[in-house]
């Protein structure tokens, strides 16, 4: 059993990075800057944005942090989108979800320039993405989960892949890209779901399997086939007395049983976390060399 790091992964993709903006800076061009819209004082959205920033920060992006109060009516949300869309600045820009109840998030999304959407939302990039169009910018964690199956050399051409969770933001582009014509990509995709019957039967079909489903340890060892890969998409806070914060961090797989099994596991934290980051990091990245 292998670990599959994403915490090494990400620091390899964002020291590439870091060099390529080091590069654009000394011969004038101009560097990425990304614009985060934070909504509220939620815990997990606060601590997102916050390891966001940093990214940004440590390799040599600019970033602006606006923070608006809970109360904070759509409209003027939308204005403000609507002035970092006409930006000349700014490359790219993310809303944390979730937003408030009085806020449409449909509305948000599609009010993002599909050419500084580097989270990737846009009605316009999925339709991209689904046509498997380089110019699309693809959610950052799927698209974390395919480097880091790129750049750990994860055979996956003619795998049998089961992704439990068919969001919009994880499980649904994932199925995409997985069954795509590309490397990684061309497996058969099962995608799972709250109604699908038989999923344990589904799941030891599988040499890959993703859990996207926000149920802490919800994959056991007797829903997992002898060498297969694990990937564990879940971040879910379970109060912890024990931990100076209240809570740690638990994945949707149960590690411990499972991982012995495997032939590569993701740990959570450390694992699709930081690739998410370097995927959104990637998409600024690229947003910016195309506007400019
Ligand atoms: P979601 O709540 O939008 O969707 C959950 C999906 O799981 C749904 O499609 C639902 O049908 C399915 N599901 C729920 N219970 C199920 C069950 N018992 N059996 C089979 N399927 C079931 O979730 P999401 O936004 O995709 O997030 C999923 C998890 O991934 C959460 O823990 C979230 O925090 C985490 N997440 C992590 C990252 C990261 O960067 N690592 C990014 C996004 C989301």
């Amino acid at each position: 059993m292998q670990i599959l790091n994403g915490k090494k992964t990400a620091k390899e993709i964002l020291d590439t990075l870091e060099i390529d903006v080091a590069q654009r800076a000394a011969t004038g061009k101009k560097v990425p800057h990304l614009a985060a819209i934070l909504v509220g004082n939620d815990g997990a959205s606060e601590t997102y944005v916050a390891s966001k920033v940093k990214a940004c920060n440590q390799i040599g992006f600019i970033s602006t942090l606006i923070h608006f109060d809970d109360k904070v009516a759509e409209q003027r949300l939308l204005e403000k989108i609507e002035e970092l869309n006409e930006d000349m600045s700014v490359d790219g820009i993310l809303v944390q979800l979730p937003l408030p109840a009085h806020i449409s998030e449909k509305k948000v999304i599609e009010s993002i320039s599909p050419l500084k959407d580097v989270d990737g939302f846009h009605p316009e990039n999925i339709g991209r993405m689904v046509l498997g169009e380089e110019e699309a910018f693809i959610s950052a964690t799927p698209h974390g989960i395919m480097l880091l199956l790129e750049h750990n050399k994860i055979p996956t051409k003619g795998k049998h892949a089961v992704i439990i969770g068919r969001s919009h933001i994880v499980g649904r582009p994932l199925s995409i890209l997985l069954s795509n014509n590309s490397k990684p990509g061309n497996c058969t995709v099962t995608v799972c779901h709250s109604k699908t019957i038989n999923l344990k039967e589904i799941c030891l079909q599988a040499d890959i399997i993703v859990a996207a489903l926000g149920v802490p340890k919800f994959l056991k060892v007797d829903m997992v086939k002898e060498g297969a890969v694990v990937i564990d998409v879940g971040i879910t806070r379970v109060p912890d007395a024990g931990k100076k914060k209240g809570y740690r961090i638990v994945g949707d797989v149960d590690f411990d049983e499972v991982a012995p099994k495997c032939s590569y596991i993701t740990p959570v934290p450390g694992g699709v976390g930081p690739m998410t980051i370097a995927a959104l990091m990637k998409n600024t990245f690229k947003a910016c060399v195309e506007r400019n």
